[in-house]
């Protein structure tokens, strides 16, 4: 018998994202709760699924629980690019449930009601909700390498992906470190972890997990969801390879002894350069900048003694940047050496296009050269406006801050965001036509494939079906099922091709 070859490489991925959004409706002429927003927006939902819980043509999962914090959930995708199309469409999909809900909500609470729908993680009473991002990772990767070599870039990176909060007390880099506690755990409730380790990897399950961070930021610079997913990738390749030949990784020394501190930390210093980070071998971490980082690392030759390697550093801590760069120069390293492997893993970007773009982020940090990144980053283009307008010598009260800030957020009323766009300050990725036809079509090199065609055959002849990422169903014309367990798969099992050929019997008229 010949030998079966997986329908992927030793790099591929699969990821995903999931998006909360909070809802607001204002105008009105009493007051009208969220919830109420929230079942207005999924009424056409439930009419056409009989659920609030379903999937879509495109792959992805859409869904509202309890309360009114409605959840698009992308297809899978191999390549970061098609993540982020398929995360804009989800935008797409809420930003016309709200505008029908607000042409419903009008009739019982005025012509001026507007509904609202946040693209952000903090409501005004302090509920926190999230932007989870989830990645395929080989099972051999022990959870000690996601919490010692994952977390502490997790942290690290939002100084790129973060989308920065006006507070109480002025602004911060982050919406959620104020949220988040506990470093990688199975809770959710309670202490919220920034990578759950809940075990349902929608995959074999001896082959594979599927990592749950949930730590990030909802981003609207498309870019930032862009170096967010890419980047951690390349950081998951790295922590794979190492545990797969059980050498070191180089991201060893980046251990911190606090992350929940270390994240706060980074969320409040907005000089960038505050050597707040407490890596748990200060010692290990400086002594590598000269095997890791000679020629890349800018403030290596500053002279400052923190960069002394002979220099008694027990007990010393570091800037966020420094533990960037080491994550930078790892990265570009591996992908340098394991090219054609890491090639094949981005079937749409260019992995050297991505390590530049982080580079040249990180220079532009290091430097304070923010107008570069205003383009890019969502909490420096928040920044930059705010600073703006007070720079105007206008007295903004600190409502109309928390105002302007929620409205950078709102992708069914917000003006600010797509001004920004308009006038070039802010830079996209993708254009309105390609979101458009991501509503329709899935990512076409995963089982999303599959699962959206499945859909648009049930869809178009009438039939009742039910599915999850792994199962599709029909009760309707006929009681049949499939299974999609490898996510990479774009091969239709014989069972599925049963159940597409059933769908093409036009059932007999609903009674
Ligand atoms: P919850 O909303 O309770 O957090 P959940 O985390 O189980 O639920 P869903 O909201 O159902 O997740 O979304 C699952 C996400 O995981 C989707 O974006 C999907 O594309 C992605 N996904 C599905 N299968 C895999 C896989 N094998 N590996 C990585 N990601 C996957
Ligand atoms: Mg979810
Ligand atoms: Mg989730």
């Amino acid at each position: 018998e010949g030998e079966v070859c997986p329908g992927y490489n030793s790099f591929d991925r699969i990821c995903g994202l999931e998006t909360e959004y909070g809802l607001a409706a204002t105008g009105t002429r009493r007051h009208c709760e969220a919830s109420e927003a929230a079942m207005a927006m999924f009424r056409p939902v439930v009419m056409k699924a009989r659920s609030t819980n379903t999937y879509l043509e495109n792959g992805a999962r859409l869904y509202l629980d309890v309360g009114s914090h409605p959840e698009y959930a992308t297809a899978e995708a191999r390549d970061p690019m098609d993540a982020l199309k398929q995360d804009l469409a989800g935008e797409a999909i809420m930003r016309n449930l709200a505008s029908s809900a607000q042409q419903e909500l009008r009739t019982s609470y005025g012509a001026g009601t507007t509904v609202h729908v946040f693209k952000n993680n903090a409501d005004s009473s302090g509920h926190s909700f999230g932007c989870h991002e989830n990645y395929l990772v080989r099972r051999y990767v022990p959870l000690s390498a996601i919490k010692s070599q994952l977390l502490p870039f997790l942290i690290t990176r939002q100084l790129f992906t973060g989308a920065g909060c006006v507070t109480s007390d002025g602004f911060e880099i982050t919406q959620r470190a104020r949220f988040v506690e506990d470093g990688v755990s199975s809770a959710t409730t309670r202490v919220r972890p920034m990578v759950n380790t809940r075990d349902e990897p929608h995959a074999d399950p001896n082959e594979f997990r599927r990592l749950h961070v949930i730590i990030g930021d909802s981003n609207r610079s498309q870019w930032a969801t862009f170096m967010k997913l890419a980047t951690t990738h390349l950081v998951l390749c790295v922590i794979e390879e190492a545990a797969r030949t059980g050498k070191r990784s180089g991201l060893e020394d980046c251990a911190l002894n606090n992350p929940g501190a270390a994240n706060r930390a980074l969320s409040a210093d907005l000089t960038l350069h505050a050597a707040d980070m407490d890596p748990t071998d200060a010692d290990a971490f400086l002594s590598g900048i000269d095997r890791f980082d000679n020629a890349t690392h800018p403030t290596h030759h500053s002279g400052s003694e923190i960069h002394d390697v002979n220099h008694h550093t027990t007990g010393r801590k570091i800037t966020a940047l420094e533990i960037q760069y080491r994550y930078w120069s790892v990265a570009s390293r591996f992908v340098n050496t394991h090219r054609q492997a890491m090639t094949q893993s981005l079937p749409h970007s260019d992995c050297d296009e991505v390590l530049a773009d982080w580079k040249m982020t990180l220079d532009a940090l290091q430097s304070g050269d923010l107008s570069f990144l205003r383009s890019k980053v969502d909490w420096i283009a928040k920044y930059e406006l705010l600073s703006e307008l007070r720079n105007r010598g206008s007295d903004i009260s600190y409502a109309r801050l928390r105002q302007l800030d929620m409205d950078y957020h709102d992708i069914s009323a917000g003006v600010t965001y797509p001004s920004l766009c308009r006038h070039g300050v802010i830079h996209t990725l993708v254009s309105a036509d390609a979101v458009r036809s991501s509503v329709q079509t899935p990512p076409n090199d995963t089982r999303a494939a599959l699962r959206g065609a499945f859909i648009t055959a049930a869809n178009a002849c009438g039939g009742e079906y039910a599915c999850d990422w792994t199962d599709l169903k029909t009760s309707r014309p006929q009681r049949l099922e499939a299974q999609l367990i490898d996510p990479f798969s774009t091969e239709p099992p014989a069972d599925y091709q049963r159940l597409i050929n059933s769908l093409h019997v036009r059932p007999s008229h609903r009674s």
